[in-house]
């Protein structure tokens, strides 16, 4: 299927087959693979690889809305995907219909849900042979997902590490705010709102929007980083701790983030009201509401959390744990990281040093 990709800069493109990254001592090559949505929208999958063959079996990489998979690629000195790479892992970046490198489309976490995880990880498991694989999830790529495992319609997923939220949803009271009476505004004149309006506004309400944010947000002079706090949380920044991120990401960032359709944050504005993933596309395949029913599933679950996260407060995770504990005690594991926020987990300067190895351990032990 064709896909046509938005212009975008350069450095900011997908990677292309076969070229190579940084790091000349192991060096990668990217591959990428075309994935169609069980309804029919284009995906795609990054395959970085090493001249070595992987000792160990897949691990899909799901990113957070309005990034894409390359968000688990911050210019740092050896990211989540160096470290699996290193440890014999074979790593898969998934780009769902919420990558800014697909084409836009008005999304649920429903449709990711039943159309995009299990076609992916179907794609995975024919290219690499295997029956099962395992997932690192975060933030937005986590509810899907977990969406879909709990559904029952993942079951070739053993290990699933998810990061910020995962099928309860608790926000700071003034993104409880934001997102039930402000966002209902904003979607009446836009469809969707792109934190790079910050560098370049495409026309004047736009501009306007971002003037207001720039009034209210004086924390950093990227306005990139600064419209992606009033878009994601509370907080100056709401994303990340400042003093984690090297000087190389935080201008990264301004290349990284893209467009979020309307239609998710009405999709989680229900889901915060309720303080739990609820469907709204009215899928058979989906209960109506999540972590009520015991989960259909029997994967091992690891709950990764910033105490200092200010997108999802860190008892969303709590809460999942304690749901997933409930119904199968002693199965799954918690870790909370004081000193991190929401996406600094996967990019801060210290990640692969206090985070990254207990990812991999947990999914070495499965
Ligand atoms: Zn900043």
């Amino acid at each position: 299927m064709s896909r046509p990709a938005p212009p975008r800069p350069k450095a900011d493109r997908p990677a292309e087959p076969g070229s190579a990254r940084r790091n000349p001592a192991t060096p990668t090559f990217d591959d990428v693979v075309e994935v169609t949505a069980t309804d029919g929208l284009p995906l795609n999958l990054v395959h970085p690889r090493r001249e070595q063959p992987p000792t160990r079996g897949p691990v899909v990489l799901v990113h957070g809305a309005g990034v894409r998979g390359n968000v688990f690629r911050a210019p740092v000195r050896r990211t989540l995907v160096d470290v699996l790479l290193d440890a014999g892992h074979d790593v898969w970046l998934a780009n769902w219909r919420a990558s800014i490198d697909l084409p836009a489309t008005d999304w649920t976490l429903d449709q990711a849900a039943v159309h995009d995880h299990p076609a992916l990880v179907k794609a995975v498991l024919e290219r690499t042979g295997r029956d099962s694989c395992q997932a690192v999830v975060h933030c937005q790529g986590s509810t899907s997902f977990m969406m879909s495992a709990a559904a029952g319609l993942l079951p070739e997923v053993e290990t699933v590490v998810a990061n910020a939220v995962a099928l309860h949803p608790i926000v700071p009271r003034w993104s409880r705010f934001k997102i039930s009476r402000l966002a209902p505004l904003v979607a009446r004149v836009f469809d969707g709102i792109d934190p790079r309006w910050g560098d370049d506004a495409p026309g004047p309400f736009e501009a306007a929007l971002v003037g207001v944010v720039k009034a209210f947000h004086h924390e950093c002079n990227n306005a990139v980083c600064r419209m992606v706090s009033f878009t994601y949380g509370t907080g100056f920044p709401a994303l990340w701790r400042h003093e984690n991120l090297n000087t190389g990401t935080h201008a990264w960032v301004r290349t990284e983030f893209g467009r979020v359709p309307m239609t998710f944050f009405a999709q989680m504005a229900r889901c915060v009201a309720a303080g739990r993933l609820v469907s709204v596309d009215g899928f058979a395949e989906l209960p109506a509401v999540f972590g009520v029913e015991p989960p259909t599933t029997s994967a091992k679950f690891v709950f990764l959390r910033g105490e200092r996260n200010q997108c999802f407060l860190p008892e969303s995770m709590r809460r999942t744990y304690s749901y997933f504990q409930e119904h199968q005690p002693g199965r799954h594991r918690q870790y909370s990281f004081r000193d991190y926020g929401h996406l600094d987990v996967f990019m801060g300067r210290r990640s692969a040093t206090d985070i990254f190895p207990i990812i991999a351990r947990e999914l070495e032990s499965a």
